[in-house]
């Protein structure tokens, strides 16, 4: 990822934004917390001498310390090693590198745990201002990776978005926003949920049938500001991970290929949609194909108010490509 803003002050660097509405993630040295927090609580203390409350510093969670595969969990609360949320997630790292067809770094990951959102936020609040208010975040710097995360109904869909991106930020030295969040949003889910990214069917859906949006790789790959990716391009990402690894075996290769090109460059590549040469026009009709029949999918589970009818869309889009779709 690029740096951004290096801090004249700190000779610190802010690495990575994520500003999905409600939670997320963004990363910064470790150095500017510590600066930060001791210049808020200067601050605190001077406007204490006048009419403003004074708020205490908040610290990282440091009363539970524990590994697990290569995560470094700490909680200011008692969490046991085991505990089935943790459970899950090597799983899902393997199911990651299955679908890059790359071996993951090993690197160490730690992992803050907040027991309540007002700790959390009081954190953020502190250490990350602009940040305030998400739900959990990914802090990458130049020698750590990091999730900080508090306690609440999501925090397993959270862990496992934040996670991801942190396995991905270990391996490959570089890769396109739309992919990284088109990942994470695609390994956030649980296993149980097969992938199947209810939110975002429907999100879709509902854009194509008002007109406000069709399938483009190259247009999505166009955002580099993470403060422009908004729910529809979190949605297309995760619907063009989704069709890349889960469609035909040709394009999981064409998938697998590119991962091992960005593992092994630390510039910008050629980006994936000029991969895809003649097949590009016929995989963005197919996309279509595929959401709809997703959309199918959840209308017989019942798990969203999404249905193929509502999608509009006409029938045989993708007739000129092949029809050996692997199932879920
Ligand atoms: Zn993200």
């Amino acid at each position: 990822m690029p740096r951004v803003s290096p801090d004249p002050l700190t000779r610190l660097y802010c690495w990575r934004v994520d500003r999905r509405p409600g939670s997320r993630a963004w990363g910064r040295n470790s150095r500017v917390i510590r600066l930060a927090l001791t210049c808020l609580a200067c601050c605190c203390l001077w406007a204490s001498s006048g009419c403003a409350p004074l708020e205490l510093p908040a610290r990282l969670p440091s009363q539970t310390v524990f590994s697990q595969s290569n995560l470094l969990i700490h909680s200011d609360f008692a969490l046991l090693p085991g505990h089935r949320l943790l459970d899950q997630l090597p799983a899902r790292k393997s199911e990651l590198a299955t679908a890059l067809g790359l071996e993951l770094a090993a690197e160490p990951i730690a992992v803050y745990l907040f027991a309540d959102e007002a700790t959390f936020a009081r954190y953020a609040r502190q250490n990350l201002p602009g940040f305030a208010g998400r739900r959990a975040l990914f802090v990458k710097t130049d020698t750590r990776l990091m999730v900080l995360a508090h306690w609440q109904d999501q925090l397993g869909e959270d862990l496992r978005h934040e996670l991801t991106h942190a396995y991905l930020h270990a391996t490959l030295p570089w890769l396109p926003l739309w992919l990284d969040e088109g990942l994470a949003e695609y390994f956030e889910l649980a296993p149980q949920a097969k992938s199947l990214h209810a939110r975002h069917v429907y999100h879709l859906a509902q854009e194509f049938k008002a007109g406000r949006w069709q399938p483009g790789l190259e247009r999505l790959e166009n955002f580099q500001d993470p403060s422009q990716f908004q729910e529809t391009q979190y949605a297309e990402s995760w619907l063009w991970v989704d069709f890349l690894l889960s469609t035909t075996p040709e394009r999981l290769q064409l998938f697998q290929n590119y991962a091992a090109e960005l593992r092994n460059s630390s510039s910008p590549q050629p980006e994936l949609s000029t991969r895809m040469g003649s097949s590009r026009a016929a995989w963005e009709l197919a996309i279509l194909d595929h959401l709809k029949e997703l959309a199918t999918e959840l209308q017989g589970s019942r798990e969203e108010p999404a249905s193929a009818d509502r999608l509009g869309l006409p029938a045989g889009h993708s007739a000129a490509e092949p029809s050996n779709v692997a199932g879920r």
